[in-house]
């Protein structure tokens, strides 16, 4: 087990041996061969998970998890509280889903 984001956050690693650390715990997990999952494997809480999942890129999660999440979306401004779920990352910023359907809503009124 490794906790990828404290490496990384104290430059014992880089972002970029990260990813590659993510991607040989991936490759375990397919190959039946982590008794734990992928993210307690690299010690990422649920979280941190689901945001890597959204595309966050890892210095982005680092951020996150050591100077604080942001507290609002940072496309409309309204309060987000990460824990309660309700957002998605696009280009590492955190959203709200209601941005988020907005978006999608005018995209299919243009189909
Ligand atoms: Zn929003």
């Amino acid at each position: 087990m490794v906790d990828i984001l404290k490496e990384i956050h104290e430059n014992k690693i880089t972002s970029d041996e990260g990813y590659d650390i993510i991607d040989e715990t991936v490759d375990k997990f397919h190959d039946d061969k982590l008794t734990t999952t992928i993210e307690e494997e690299l010690n990422l809480n649920k979280y941190e998970w689901a945001a890597y999942c959204y595309t966050a890129s890892l210095e982005t999660i680092v951020r996150w998890r050591y100077k604080g999440w942001p507290i609002a979306c940072e496309h409309c401004g309204k309060p987000i509280n990460y824990q309660k779920y309700y957002w998605i990352v696009r280009e590492d910023k955190l959203k709200c889903l209601h941005c988020e359907w907005f978006l999608i809503s005018i995209l299919d009124r243009n189909k």
